[in-house]
């Protein structure tokens, strides 16, 4: 154990008593792999704006097998020690491994990292919780299979981490959670369930058909602290013959509006098979330049200075990446209607980069890696947008994929950071039915102004978000209570329900609470 006097105790247990449990949590994983005191570092929230303290762990537990699960799960009953899930931790920007109730043991979930199973012909994975991204890529080629799975922005996060809470990625399975089929839980209680068809012996369609027979468990484990996920099912799709992708580059601000409006149908009947990431060009300036290149002074980027960048980086104030996949004939069909499509925005500049399907990591332009479901780091450049320490938090509101929503939400957004004295590096990763914000927040950690600016920031883009009928699909730490707040209909009755279920699965409230504004009884305000 990497002993020492743990810093911090869990809520309302003694020093003795954690010291019991942590004998006990070494008993059941082995003493290396329980953390305590300075070895906690990649347990903390990376980029935290919060005051010292306030989302602290006490100590770490990594198990590496179901049954080590079980086990930690029951000594942290027996002492009334909250435990917080993860899978990698790399939760970044949205407060790390970090969690919600300060004291809380972090169940990090890394060790468990094998593939269970490919299938070649039905195209899925079962997975561990500390599969990373990278792993399942660099596995899939290992054994030869020609598999795609999808990949986010960051691919050294874990598969179950970003798809339990609904991540995304840039292939034809970039909705994360929507291509999870199948899941291992173990509940508070210890007892271990197995969803849809994984809970019939012998049964052989688990990751392949959602329903089994009866409710659908799965997504009460997505954002959720009603259980700790040990196995997911995820679908994969067939190396395709040819890929082409698309950079639609837009020279005005004003024609963002025009840009989703021309995706939208597209995106709807089918014809774009990707979903399309609109990014305005301080998104894209803060992945691959330096602020100071463009712009040196304090506060916001003025537009001059933006308008500089485009013509210096050769890039347009919006820029929306696609991609279709295929037979070469079916490649060359869609790039045609896609390209007419286009044509009707004026000024705009389209380029299509077309690969082969097998095309290697090397042959794949930087820019076009997550379309073809090739993992990269790239994008965490812009953490050091603002010089100094380099930290970031994201702001993403759900929103209509429609013109004129993705207009107000874009100008609602850009005035609070840029009031906040940020610049406003977003915008919208569409798909057919909704459409994500990003709003890039790029800070100094090492300068107290910007780091209180971002706490103060956050809550105020939340309240401002909610008037307009809009709310973040995921959040930092900060502001979980906050945004579920926000559903409020019939005097919170989507709360008293899941509250309802919190109770029946985990009355003791051991697992994550919190957790997305859910508490359990006695912690309830
Ligand atoms: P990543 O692996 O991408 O770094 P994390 O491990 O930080 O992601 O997980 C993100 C969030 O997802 C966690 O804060 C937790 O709420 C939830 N989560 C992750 N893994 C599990 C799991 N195995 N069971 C239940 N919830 C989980």
């Amino acid at each position: 154990m990497t002993t020492g006097t743990a810093a911090l105790l869990p809520p309302g247990v003694s020093e003795a008593s954690f010291s019991r449990a942590r004998q006990r949590f070494a008993a059941a994983v082995g003493p290396e792999n329980v953390q305590v005191g300075d070895a906690l570092g990649s347990y903390r929230d990376p980029y935290s704006f919060s005051p010292a303290g306030t989302f602290e762990p006490s100590a770490a537990v990594t198990p590496a097998s179901v049954q080590e699960v079980q086990a930690v799960v029951a000594i942290a009953h027996e002492f009334g020690i909250p435990l917080w899930t993860v899978s990698i931790g790399r939760n970044d920007g949205y407060g790390g491994a970090a969690p919600r109730v300060a004291g809380s043991v972090v169940l990090a979930l890394h060790r468990m990292n094998r593939v269970l199973e490919v299938d070649d012909d039905c195209g899925y994975a079962v997975v561990e919780p500390g599969v990373r991204f990278s792993d399942l890529y660099d596995h899939l080629r290992a054994i030869g299979s020609s598999l795609w799975a999808s990949v986010p922005d960051l691919s050294w996060g874990s598969v179950m981490g970003n798809t339990l809470e609904r991540g995304f990625g840039y292939t034809p399975h970039g909705d994360h959670s929507a291509v999870q089929c199948g899941m291992e839980v173990v509940l508070a209680d210890g007892r271990v369930v197995r969803t849809g068809m994984g809970a019939m012996t012998g049964n052989n369609a688990w990751a392949l058909y959602k329903g089994g027979f009866g409710p659908s468990f799965d997504g009460l484990f997505h954002q959720s602290n009603l259980g700790v996920v040990t196995k997911i099912g995820v679908w994969l799709m067939p190396q395709p013959e040819q890929v082409a992708v698309f950079m639609a580059k837009a020279p005005e601000e004003r024609q963002l509006g025009q840009v989703v409006d021309t995706l939208r149908p597209l995106l709807l009947d089918g014809t774009i098979q990707s979903n399309c990431v609109v990014g305005n060009a301080l998104a894209i300036a803060s992945m691959i330049s330096e602020r100071q290149t463009w712009y040196d002074g304090p506060g916001p980027m003025p537009d001059p200075a933006v308008e500089a960048l485009t013509r210096g980086l050769d890039i347009g104030w919006w820029n929306a990446r696609c991609a279709v996949y295929g037979t070469e004939d079916l490649v060359a069909a869609r790039t045609k209607v896609i390209g007419k499509a286009f044509d009707r925005v004026p000024g705009l500049e389209l380029v299509t980069r077309t690969y082969p399907g097998d095309a290697t990591d090397a042959d794949v332009h930087p820019a076009d890696r997550a379309q073809m479901g090739v993992p990269s780091t790239d994008l965490i450049r812009m953490a050091g947008w603002r010089g100094g320490e380099p930290a970031h938090t994201d702001f993403s509101l759900v929103c209509p994929p429609r013109g004129r929503d993705v207009v107000a939400q874009m100008r609602l957004v850009r005035a609070r950071v840029e009031e906040y004295g940020f610049d406003y590096a977003g915008g919208f990763t569409m798909f057919p039915h909704h459409a994500i914000a990003l709003a890039l927040i790029s800070f100094d950690r090492s300068d107290r102004q910007q780091v209180d600016g971002v706490a103060e920031l956050l809550p105020h883009l939340v309240d401002d978000a909610a008037a307009r009928g809009y709310a973040p699909y995921r959040s930092h730490l900060a502001e979980m209570d906050h945004i579920a707040a926000q559903y409020d209909v019939n005097d919170h009755a989507l709360m008293r329900l899941t509250e309802t279920i919190k109770d029946a699965l985990d009355p003791a409230g051991i697992l994550s609470p919190g957790k997305q504004g859910i508490w359990p009884a006695h912690l309830r305000r």
